[in-house]
């Protein structure tokens, strides 16, 4: 049976080849780059730094699994989102086994459990660094070390759709849809929920209606279609928003909101605004 969904829905179905190759891509980035993570933030006394540091670790480990999940044809987000979750938690783990081994100048070596937490208490009644000449020890220590974890977490969860992109799957032809971008040539959408409202009723006019704008205006309309090459039968648009800023420095800043995602077109649709398109 056809579904009715208005947007394209994933089949969650997944293979054991791309799962694997998910695990070890994130393995390598989780024990690579805790390894670098430990050793610079060891070395380099920079918080903020750090701070950005620790974010990118997580974040890379997720998108490596999204990545390369999406690569091997896995479409099931959750799992992907587990696997990436279970490998933070592992890359959080090395960042410790180097850190230590970083402060111990390799003196202290071991990936063992028990052992890492030995040390992890002895160094939590030391101290392991100084901030305005104060040395956080004990409970205080343990609150930066937890915040710290999560700020690597949440840098996982973050990255895993960034790394999967967006771009529907074709079920019967098994592979993932090609994407055309349209135009970016239409000004800006002057009421994102009104118009979602009128494309999801087949009123495409609401988009052929909008006007002309030059490349370099403030507000533009990104639009994008998808199709899949193998059967030519499954259609999406995708619609972003850009606005363009320019602040104090002169500096000129884009930012692009996701009005809609891959709604659902018949090929009698796609078609009409493929050819909308291409007076742009
Ligand atoms: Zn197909």
């Amino acid at each position: 049976m056809e579904s009715t969904a208005l947007y394209y829905q994933e089949s969650g179905k997944t293979n054991p080849l791309g799962i694997s190759l998910a695990l070890m891509a994130g393995l390598a980035a989780a024990s690579v780059l805790g390894f670098v993570y430990a050793y610079a933030t060891f070395y380099i006394p920079i918080i903020y730094f750090n701070f950005l540091l620790t974010y990118f670790f997580g974040f890379s480990i997720g998108y490596a699994v999204g990545k390369v999940g999406s690569l091997g044809k896995v479409r099931n987000g959750r799992m992907l989102l587990l696997t990436a979750i279970g490998l933070g938690v592992i890359g959080v783990y090395f960042a410790w086994v180097f850190w230590i081994a970083a402060a111990s100048e390799g003196g202290l070596w071991s990936f063992n459990l028990s052992t890492v937490w030995l040390f992890v208490q002895l160094i939590a009644m030391e101290g392991a660094w100084s901030i305005f000449g104060f040395t956080p020890t004990g409970g205080t220590l343990y609150l930066v070390w937890l915040a710290e974890a999560a700020i690597i977490l949440f840098g996982v969860v973050t990255a895993v759709s960034a790394g999967r992109g967006s771009k529907p799957y074709c079920e019967s032809c098994d592979q993932w849809l090609s994407a055309k971008h349209l135009t970016e040539r239409v000004k800006g959408i002057a009421n994102p929920i009104g118009f979602r409202k009128e494309m999801e009723s087949k009123n495409y006019e609401a988009l052929k209606n909008l006007p002309e704008a030059d490349p370099a205006a403030r507000n533009r309309t990104s639009v994008q279609l998808m199709s899949c090459s193998g059967c030519n039968n499954q259609h999406y648009l995708t619609i972003d928003k850009i606005e363009r800023s320019v602040d104090s420095d002169g500096k000129v800043k884009e930012e692009t909101t996701r009005v809609l995602e891959n709604l659902k077109l018949d090929r009698l649709a796609y078609q009409d605004i493929l050819d909308w398109g291409k007076k742009f």
